[in-house]
């Protein structure tokens, strides 16, 4: 039996989850997982598949929905690209390509619209029996008191729950303000025109392609991105005021899209044009009360970190508060929820910001800069470095979190450059591999088929001992929480684990139920390894 059948047994505490919006549907279905009954509330009458918002959807978020069982469909009902190119009046001046930290399962990006992979979630919510949605239910109050919260819903009855994961989009103002939570940041002016257009674009189905200045859009950007069906998404940059129907009725319309495709015959899937915001929730932690997705976040999709990053928050939330419910951690540790994802959404900003800087000078000195960069990068590498059309979408490095335990021998060298993953140690996101079957002894026991490394992890705390650990030491190391002892060798026949952790004899290295680095201890004894796990859990203060 895995840790989520064990949780199954347990508790009959509920959570409920404001919003059925994708980060919703993730957080359910994680809260699930850990054998959590969730209630889903959504103000809206039933999900509609309006817009296509988000389509980008990063490696390491496939595999926490393939957690739930939705990222192996994502990704084989998606388009998978591997480069991102970047031109500036037709000329490239560099493409990234995307590390893999191991031996991953799914490819850097798939491309699928927001509203399909919604429909895919809800599919695995309706498997779901611990899961209960109600449509037409809008939050307007949370109440907080010692043993739980009280929801009141327009034209409803009130509710309970233990926890709430709130994840109720931008526009939340009023849920915000009533938990005192402020959602300070700017606006952009500059408007970017989105049209999804099914035609056929020969040698662009696998890239991502940013253009500046391009001679259908000069003085501003397009990018383009290959979506499923012979589609595509193009989103030009535009000025403030732009109408899009005045655009359409004209004509004005097909002529810039036939600027980018050509004569070649298309058809206009979806259009709409966005204003594009930075703006960051203060706590995203209220007592019982999470906040999660863009209620906490709101940032440029240039980098595709909104939804990437909400999905993120999901998961740091749900193993914290089924771990609190069921008694295995204090409550402190859902203050590390805000701790870790609050550092994560406002390295998001920071990265999302300066792109937008580049993509939107605030200023004439700005405009100048952006300018200089662009007429020099052709040929200057130095200037070329300085060309920002988005860093893409990655895990957040949780090294300065209250539950890492630093190692000397593993230290986080710092932000990678982009497309690079940072070496595997504390606070990083385990590299995947695949494992042979194997057997993990000790709070639970069980044994499993060959499977992926990610998935072993994700199915509690993990202590991975290598060759030359104390295995009496790591066996006999406990606290109140699933915990599960592996060796790397027996699960890890070819090696490729091993290479991808640059894991050294003697060490044990400490795995979160998210699949993060807690700790790296070399030759520890029953006590480190209890030290290192209570830190984990946030049971050190
Ligand atoms: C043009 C565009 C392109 C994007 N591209 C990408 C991309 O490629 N990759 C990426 O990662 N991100 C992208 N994003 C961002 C992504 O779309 C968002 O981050 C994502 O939708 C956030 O999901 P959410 O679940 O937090 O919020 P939402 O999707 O807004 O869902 C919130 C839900 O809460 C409900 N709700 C609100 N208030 C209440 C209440 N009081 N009571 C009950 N229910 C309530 C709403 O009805 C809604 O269903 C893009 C965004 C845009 C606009």
């Amino acid at each position: 039996m895995n840790a989520a059948g064990v949780l199954a047994e347990v508790g009959e505490e509920r959570a409920v989850v404001i919003g059925n919006g994708p980060v919703g549907q993730t957080a359910a279905l994680l809260l699930a997982r850990w054998g959590v009954p969730v209630l889903v509330l959504d103000q809206r009458p039933a999900r509609d598949l309006v817009g296509s918002k988000a389509i980008c959807q990063q490696r390491d978020v496939l595999d926490v929905w393939a957690a739930v069982g939705a990222g192996a469909r994502i990704a084989a009902e998606g388009v998978t690209w591997t480069t991102a190119r970047t031109f500036h009046r037709g000329t490239e001046l560099f493409s990234v390509t995307f590390a893999d930290a191991g031996r991953s399962r799914f490819p850097p990006f798939v491309n699928l619209s927001q509203s399909r992979t919604e429909q895919i979630l809800d599919e695995c919510v309706a498997a779901q029996p611990l899961i209960e949605t109600r449509w037409g239910c809008r939050v307007t109050r949370l109440a907080q008191d010692a043993e739980g919260v009280t929801l009141t819903c327009a034209d409803g009855p009130e509710l309970r729950a233990a926890y709430v994961l709130a994840c109720p989009g931008a526009r939340c103002d009023g849920m915000r303000e009533h938990l005192g939570v402020t959602f300070e940041g700017r606006s952009f002016d500059d408007r970017f025109l989105i049209c999804d257009i099914r035609t056929d674009l020969p040698g662009w189905a696998t890239e991502r392609r940013f253009h500046f200045d391009p001679e259908w859009n000069p003085g501003r950007q397009v990018l383009v991105h290959p979506c499923p069906d012979s589609t595509f998404r193009i989103d030009w940059q535009v000025p403030p005021g732009y109408d899009l129907d005045a655009e359409r009725a004209s004509g004005a319309l097909d002529r810039r899209i036939r600027t980018v495709i050509g004569d070649r015959p298309y058809e206009l899937v979806w259009s709409s044009v966005y204003r594009f915001h930075s703006r960051c929730a203060d706590r995203m932690r209220v007592g019982r009360v999470l906040l999660a997705g863009d209620a906490a976040h709101l940032m440029a999709p240039f980098g595709a970190r909104g939804l990437n990053s909400g999905v993120a928050d999901a998961e740091n939330a749900a193993w914290k508060i089924a771990f609190v419910l069921r008694g295995w951690a204090p409550e402190q540790l859902l203050e590390s929820y805000h701790d870790e994802r609050h550092a994560a959404a406002r390295e998001n900003l920071a990265i999302t910001g300066a792109t937008m800087d580049f993509l939107v000078p605030q200023d004439a000195a700005a405009a100048a800069h952006r300018r200089d960069v662009l007429a020099r990068a052709a040929d200057d590498p130095a200037a070329r470095a300085l060309v920002d059309s988005g860093r893409l979408a990655e895990p957040f490095w949780y090294v300065d979190s209250p539950l890492t335990t630093p190692s000397p021998a593993h230290p986080f060298p710092g932000r990678p450059p982009g497309g690079a993953v940072p070496p595997a140690g504390p606070g990083v996101l385990v590299p995947d591999a695949p494992v042979s079957g194997y057997e993990c002894s000790s709070t639970r026991i069980h044994s499993r088929p060959p499977g992926r490394f990610r998935e072993l992890a994700r199915d509690g705390f993990l202590l991975l001992a290598t060759p030359g650990a104390d295995l009496d030491a790591v066996r006999a190391a406990s606290v109140p929480a699933p915990v599960r002892v592996c060796e790397l060798a027996a699960i890890d026949e070819t090696g490729a684990l091993a290479a991808a952790l640059d894991a050294r004899p003697g060490e044990v290295w400490v795995v979160r139920p998210d699949a993060h680095v807690a700790a790296v201890l070399e030759r520890p004894t029953a006590e480190a390894i209890e030290a290192a796990l209570g830190r984990a859990v946030g049971a050190v203060p």
